[in-house]
């Protein structure tokens, strides 16, 4: 096993959306960094970015205009993490993000500043902020009700044409379905791998003849999200030109496609703007006098990072930024102070759908404003540590629809701060 001893200004701990936006921003600022990531949870996420959809909870009011409802929100939950953010960072870090994304051909979009409807593969609609450009066409489509094919393959599972369509038959009556063979459609089907297959032109032409006849009076087409992974805007025109009529993308279950976009396009392109990266490693210990100075573990190496500041975006429970046993709930690098409920039998209500959420969902670290973690006094707890993204207290983001956003706006704040801090 080989041992390195590296160092750095700032090291990122985390490699969620939170981590990679963190990098991205701290390598834009000429800032040398270091990333760590225990294993890469963006290919579990929809790749949506939500930025504020719901609030309150208990009362499920969906918000057309995300800032609207984070004026609001700022008002009723003084210590939400957007609460520490102007909507102007908020859209300065979005509109960093997206461009080093659209570099990377994963181009996101918006529509007419508001949030919008993504059909989920059940059929039920997703409050959303940023989508992928490939899910743009599906939002105005089913604004218009255009006559539409939505199209679903054998043997891939979790996706059901026939479904959406049934579901959406008050919203849209202008749907019909058609099911597809893909290349070897004897064998169970992987929205990765189709993916990848899409990416040879070849395949894409047999697929295009497989849906031509099915396309008649349709408009516009909707298909699972396979379309490519590198080189995905290509892809995505091809077919388009194949077909004669527009097409969109609706989201897979997990492992989605275009989180797997997002997690590529991270890893490739943040070594090329200077970050130095390491993923599969973890950190284990830590040891802090003026810099800190990490033990981090791999399966090949074992090393040593000298930093000066510390991003912790660890996340929470599936993160593995906070971990629960029959006790306490504790943070599992630097043992920081958890804001929540500290008795087992409050973490949860009794009613799995409660209306207001469960209690857990809120628990996490606190900060002062330049997101520094604080203790129950309000004390700073190193004036080189700051903690974003979902370990944040306060922070009911599967409920709320806000995970990107507050991930990402917390990421590009604590990277300011570390920088102006620095001097
Ligand atoms: C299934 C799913 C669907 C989602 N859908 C949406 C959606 O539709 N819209 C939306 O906006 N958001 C969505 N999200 C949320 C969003 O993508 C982020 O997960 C969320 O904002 C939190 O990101 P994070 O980076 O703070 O934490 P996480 O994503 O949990 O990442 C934490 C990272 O820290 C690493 N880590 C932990 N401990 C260590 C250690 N000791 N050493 C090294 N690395 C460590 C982990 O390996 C991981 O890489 C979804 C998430 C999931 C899981």
């Amino acid at each position: 096993m080989s041992r390195i001893e590296l160092k750095c200004d700032l090291l990122v701990i985390g490699s969620g959306i939170a981590g990679m936006a963190a990098s991205l921003f701290a390598a834009n600022r000429g800032i040398k960094t270091i990333q760590i990531g225990k294993t890469n949870t963006l290919s579990f996420t929809s790749g949506l970015m939500d930025v504020l959809a719901v609030h309150p909870i208990e009362e499920k009011r969906l918000w057309k205009n995300p800032w609207d409802a984070i004026d609001t929100l700022k008002k009723d939950i003084s210590g939400h993490p957007y609460s520490k953010v102007s909507k102007d960072t908020i859209e300065k870090a979005f509109k960093e993000l997206v461009a080093f994304l659209k570099s990377a051909d994963v181009p996101y979009a918006n529509y007419q500043n508001k949030n919008v409807n993504i059909i989920t593969p059940i059929g039920t609609l997703k409050p959303t902020f940023f989508v992928p450009e490939s899910m743009l066409n599906g939002v105005s489509a089913l604004e218009e009700k255009k006559p539409c094919l939505i199209i679903d393959f054998y043997n891939l599972k979790g996706f059901s044409a026939l479904q959406i369509k049934e579901t959406l038959k008050d919203k849209w009556q202008n749907l019909r379905t058609a099911q597809i063979k893909f290349l070897d459609s004897s064998k169970e089907q992987f929205a990765e791998q189709m993916a990848y297959d899409l990416e040879k032109p070849k395949n894409l032409d047999k697929l295009a003849k497989e849906i031509s006849p099915h396309i008649k009076d349709a408009e516009i087409l909707g298909i699972p999200a396979i379309l490519g992974v590198k080189r995905h805007s290509s892809v995505l025109s091809k077919l388009q030109e194949l077909l004669g009529v527009k097409v969109f993308e609706i989201p897979t279950i997990i492992p989605s496609v275009p989180g797997i976009r997002l997690k590529k396009a991270f890893e490739d392109k943040l070594q090329d703007i200077g970050v130095q990266s390491f993923y599969s490693q973890e950190v284990i210990q830590v040891f802090h006098k003026d810099d800190f100075v990490f033990d981090v573990t791999g399966a090949a190496s074992m090393f040593k990072i000298r930093t000066k500041g510390v991003i912790l975006s660890t996340g929470r429970f599936f993160g593995g930024g906070l971990s629960a046993d029959r006790e306490k709930i504790t943070e599992t690098i630097f043992n920081l102070e958890i804001y929540g409920p500290f008795l087992r039998k409050v973490w949860h209500e009794l009613d799995f759908f409660a209306p207001r959420g469960h209690n857990i969902n809120n628990c996490g670290i606190e900060t002062d404003e330049y997101f520094h973690p604080i203790d129950k006094s309000g004390k700073v707890i190193f004036n080189n540590l700051y903690a974003v993204g979902s370990i944040l207290a306060h922070n009911d983001w599967t409920r709320m629809k806000c995970g990107t956003g507050v991930s990402v706006a917390t990421a590009y704040s604590a990277v300011n701060a570390f920088l102006n801090q620095k001097g």
